[in-house]
């Protein structure tokens, strides 16, 4: 399976996007804007800033996803 593991993080204070690549198992919980240096959490419900304010889900969150689906749980 493919993990996507670059995304783009959108800055919800000033609409500034960022490339960033995400690690893999780790939950980044905070991230702060290169542009306007607000600092932001991930929503009430994530895990981490990524699947808040990025593209895509985090690459440890889209596994979860796959192999809930294969499990059907
Ligand atoms: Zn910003």
């Amino acid at each position: 399976m493919v993990v996507v593991k670059e995304t783009k993080i959108k800055c919800p204070n000033c609409g500034n996007e960022e490339t960033v690549e995400m690690p893999d198992y780790v939950c980044v919980r905070i991230y702060k804007c290169p542009q306007c240096d607000e600092v932001f959490k991930p929503k009430e419900g994530d895990c981490c800033v990524y699947c808040s304010y990025a593209e895509d889900d985090c690459p440890a969150k889209q596994l979860n996803k796959d192999r809930g689906d294969q499990l059907k749980l």
